[in-house]
């Protein structure tokens, strides 16, 4: 499809970095002249007009202190992009090394240039793919500006349903799988974290079982996990991209597949915070992983993201957070076979992590529920430990040997008494239960009465386990 190509073409727009940042000045006069096509204006204009319109774009966004000169750049370079005609090119004098006619050949011969013909016959008809295109480019080149540069480019009328609309896919969107969102909006289909074919990138979050959601618990917040099957994760391909649009505070694109469902273009979502934690590689092997902090928003206009959202960002927090001090070598062994590492050495450990972690817990904010979340891993990971892999109610009569995919007990950490109560993630007041247990606690007729035995019980384990001794 025509489309198709065009909005490749477009996407391979990726001027060279130099000194402090890109140069904008090729995406402007792309821009003004995409909403040039949009509003029915003649394909072409003498150099001269084109010059005069560009200057002030160039000088206020692109920080073009060269005059004239800078209008010439684009006017030429835009060419090599294919997205451009300069009408007798070929005939006139290059200077620079070859590279560009000078100042003056250009004044004299003043040629008429444009859009390609096709592209410009496109855009003229298609308001859609002018404004999906238009959008793309703001979005990558102007995250800082959009606003400004929609009205400067005169693109305003083109663009007045919001860029969120303007741009492919909607949020809402759905596709049984990864290779039919390639089929529609380009991308690899395989990597987590990786951009479609408006440049503009995505996260892909597919639930493998029925509890990977990865929501933080009473928010709308989201841990996504970075890039990178098995060993350590490192800060290149789609890590380095989340971190950039971290660091640059772009909107990227959120999907979600829940277990046994389809994939969903969510939201679009902002990069507020990375973490560093302890997790399982795909080849069953433990490594440190990125946990992506994404807060969603409604539209990637900055100006119009939650107060909360912002707060975040003004903290400017680039660091890497390491959790890394919440587990150990934590392998939960086979009932009867006792771990050669004394568990209850680790258990210790963890528990005084977890302490650690409540201790610092002073500020309240989205983040700190976020932290909470995330750290809270010590002292489940410690009821795990103490479980041994088995529920902890005893009079339990469920699967006690059944293990997931991975190898994990089917076990759900639980504060006995509601956390929203009061109480912190301490050991002694969690227990380990197995998914019946857990909903005889929550919703059975004698709640009452198992929550007082599971809290001694829970008590009796912590204080055989911090002693060292085995019950
Ligand atoms: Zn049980």
């Amino acid at each position: 499809m025509r489309e198709r190509e065009l909005v490749r073409r477009v996407r391979k727009l990726a001027p060279a970095k130099r000194g402090d940042g890109q140069k904008l000045h090729r995406p402007l006069l792309l821009l003004w002249a995409v909403g040039r096509a949009a509003e029915g204006q003649p394909r072409q204009q003498p150099w001269a007009a084109i010059r005069d319109a560009l200057m002030p774009l160039l000088t206020e966004y692109a920080d073009a202190t060269d005059g004239p000169l800078s209008a010439l750049y684009p006017f030429w370079a835009l060419q090599k992009n294919e997205l451009w005609e300069v009408e007798g090119s070929d005939a006139l004098v290059l200077t620079s090394g070859g590279r560009r006619p000078s100042l003056a050949t250009l004044n004299e011969a003043n040629p008429l240039a444009g859009l390609p013909e096709a592209d410009y016959a496109l855009l003229a008809q298609d308001t859609e793919l002018a404004a999906r295109i238009a959008g793309s480019l703001l979005m990558r080149f102007f995250p800082d500006d959009m606003a400004a540069v929609t009205h400067a480019a005169g693109l305003s009328r083109l663009l007045a349903g919001g860029i969120d609309l303007a741009l492919r896919p909607l949020v809402g969107e759905e596709y049984p799988d990864r290779t039919s969102i390639a089929q529609v909006y380009g991308g690899n289909g395989v990597g987590g974290i990786t951009p479609i074919e408006d440049g503009i990138l995505s996260v892909f979050s597919d639930d493998k079982g029925p509890y990977n959601d990865s929501r933080i618990p009473g928010m709308d917040w989201i841990a996504y996990t970075g890039d990178g099957l098995n060993g350590d994760q490192q800060l290149v391909g789609g890590n380095k991209s989340m971190s950039s649009y971290q660091a640059e505070q772009r909107a990227l694109r959120y999907w979600h597949k829940p277990h046994g469902g389809v994939f969903t273009f969510e939201s679009w979502v902002v990069v507020v915070q990375c973490r560093k934690r302890w997790g399982v590689g795909e080849n069953g092997e433990r490594r440190q992983e990125f946990v992506w902090v994404l807060a969603p928003v409604h539209s990637p206009l900055r100006e119009t993201w939650p107060k909360e959202v912002q707060d975040a960002l003004a903290a400017g927090d680039l660091t890497i957070h390491e959790d890394l001090d919440l587990e150990g070598e934590l392998t939960i062994d086979v009932v009867g076979s006792p771990d050669a590492r004394t568990p209850m050495d680790e258990y210790r450990r963890l528990t005084e992590a977890a302490r650690r972690t409540e201790a610092t817990r002073i500020t309240r904010s989205k983040l700190t529920t976020v932290e909470r979340f995330l750290r809270s891993a010590a002292a489940r990971n410690a009821v795990i430990l103490r479980s041994r892999g088995l529920c902890e109610n005893l009079d339990c009569l469920g699967h006690p040997l059944e293990r997931t995919d991975k190898g994990a007990p089917l076990l759900e950490v639980d504060h006995v008494n509601d956390i929203s109560k009061g109480g912190g993630d301490s050991p002694e007041t969690m227990v380990a239960l197995c998914p019946n247990c857990h909903a005889l606690k929550t919703r059975g007729s004698g709640r009452k009465e198992l929550r007082r035995q599971l809290l001694k019980r829970a008590r009796a384990l912590h204080q055989a386990f911090s002693e060292g001794i085995e019950l």
